[in-house]
């Protein structure tokens, strides 16, 4: 495959669905922001080779099929549209020698626009190495052709090195429970952070949530003393109107739980139209959210333990009717917050008044409850990574907990008979398998960015099942996400690097 030595200035032609054209095969566009004001600009020419083939919108899914040796492409109704796909991709290709053009960004995956990689025929997403039609046939006539993904991605590089450093937003702190976690985590981010390439702007949250930018020195993030280090706070801003926060090119909301992790403050970027590290609004809440999240699980196939839910208000109205349904499942039980996340507000009940006092300890931080059956498990949990477009899981790793159950302070303390244990010792089998519901879970929740995925794999029978996903998992330098990573051979200051580049590169429709 040719890859680009043409700039991202270079004239272009580009799918037309990337630009906002509702091309695609469901009458829908998959419209990136820069493709469009790079048309409006008259710097890009837009093609849709299907409809160029003569195939209507919307129109039946196709995948390419190797048939005798010869690429051909049928719909998932198994009609063979190849002659059309053909003829698309002759006419975009003069439509692309008229305009000029010697760089084609065309949407990937595609059978018409795809590069690199295109659905393997079977129509169950399933990816293998090729092209596209149209994407081969520019190939073969000397366009140089790249994704969405690798144009934006080369479009930031090429700004890093002839613009201006980046200004980074590290948000920190916040509201939820896991406050200081996010603070430790935060200064371990900015350790590592090239400071040639980026600038960095501190914007810390208050338990209280407000919002401060703080100038001083980045170590007293961790204790908590930057709050008192007033002559460095810069306070009572908007955050849509200060040109400190509007200066901001990309977002890394180093945050955990509720009010960070859960949606609203990326919902919040999403207003700004800033790019941010993590996932998306839909991923982040139902992420968070432990009942959504295991409906989702369910409805991907993937194993969840046994579980109920309820709310206050059937607490409050009829505890006794829980209390009883509870009992006759058996205990013992986990008592969880729904939206909360390390542990907090988590607890193990043995019996009825272990498990009154569990509930009530749990509706400190959620009106939604879930209880979960016990299984005598091992904690396994699972990197997840985006880079590119490409999902990728690493080897997951074990959580050998000092307490009955590894909870808040196991977790962030320094607690020294906690331990983490990566690979995890089961069978490659189980490890792939893991893997492989990491990325399901991972792309149910819409997620992109990064996740760790946990999973229990029960002691005598060896069966999986996924206890939760974290959209913005503990980062400090001894976090299991991190370090699942750096077996692979990512460096945590690699990994920093490749979430802020990802983020730059981030679009809603990517
Ligand atoms: Fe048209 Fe290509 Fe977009 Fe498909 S991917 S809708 S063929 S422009």
């Amino acid at each position: 495959m040719k890859r680009t030595k043409e700039s991202t200035d270079s004239k272009l032609v580009i799918s037309a669905c990337l630009a906002g054209e509702a091309c695609r095969y469901d009458g829908r566009d998959n419209l990136v922001p820069e493709f469009r004001a790079l048309v409006e600009d008259g710097k890009a020419v837009t093609i849709c080779p299907e409809c160029l083939g003569g195939l209507e919108i919307p129109r039946k899914p196709c995948e390419i099929r190797v048939v005798k040796g010869e690429r051909k492409v049928y719909n998932v109704k198994n009609e063979d549209l190849t002659n059309a796909f053909k003829k698309g991709a002759e006419k975009a290709l003069s439509l692309a020698r008229n305009a000029g053009a010697r760089l084609a960004v065309l949407k990937a995956k595609s059978p018409s626009c795809g590069c690199g990689c295109v659905y393997d025929g079977s129509f169950h997403k399933r990816l293998v190495p090729g092209n596209g039609i149209t994407a081969e046939l520019f190939l073969q006539n000397g366009l140089t052709v790249m994704t969405e993904q690798e144009w934006l991605t080369q479009k930031f590089k090429e700004e890093s090195i002839m613009e201006k450093k980046i200004n980074l937003g590290i948000v920190f702190g916040g509201q939820s429970g896991e406050h200081e976690v996010s603070r430790a985590s935060a200064c371990n981010v900015i350790e590592v952070i090239d400071k040639e390439k980026y600038d960095i702007t501190l914007i810390g949250i208050t338990k209280n949530g407000d919002w401060k930018v703080y100038t001083g020195d980045y170590k007293n993030i961790k204790d908590g003393s930057w709050e008192q280090d007033t002559d460095k706070i810069h306070a009572d801003f908007s955050i849509f109107h200060d040109p400190i926060i509007q200066d901001v090119d990309v977002f890394f909301p180093v945050l955990h739980g509720p009010m960070g992790e859960d949606g609203t403050i990326q919902g919040l970027f999403e207003l700004m139209n800033k790019p941010y590290v993590g996932c998306g609004v839909l991923a982040s809440a139902a992420g968070m959210d432990k009942v959504a999240s295991k409906m989702l699980f369910e409805s991907a196939g993937i194993p969840v333990g046994p579980y109920v839910y309820f709310k206050r208000r059937d607490w409050e109205k009829d505890p006794d009717r829980i209390i009883d349904d509870i009992a006759g499942r058996g205990f013992p039980v986990f008592i969880k917050p729904s939206n909360m996340g390390s542990s907090v507000g988590i607890s193990k009940a043995h019996n009825r008044e272990e498990f009154i006092d569990g509930v009530n300890e749990a509706l400190r931080y959620d009106h939604k409850i879930v209880v979960e059956g016990f299984l005598n498990a091992r904690e396994i949990e699972c990197a997840v990574l985006e880079e590119n477009g490409e999902i990728k899981a690493a080897i997951p790793g074990e959580v050998v907990a000092s307490k009955e159950f590894y909870d808040y302070e196991a977790k962030y303390s320094d607690n020294q008979d906690s331990k983490i244990v990566i690979p995890a010792q089961i069978s490659d089998a189980l490890l792939e398998k893991i893997r492989e519901y990491a990325i399901k879970a991972f792309e149910v929740i819409d997620g992109s960015s990064l996740s760790r995925v946990d999973f229990f794999v029960t002691r005598a029978t060896y069966n999986i099942y996924i206890n939760e996903i974290n959209t913005m998992p503990g980062f400090t330098n001894i976090s299991m996400y991190p370090k699942m990573w750096e077996n692979m051979g990512v460096s945590y200051a690699e990994l920093v690097e490749k979430l802020i580049q990802g983020a730059a590169v981030k679009r809603v429709n990517s």
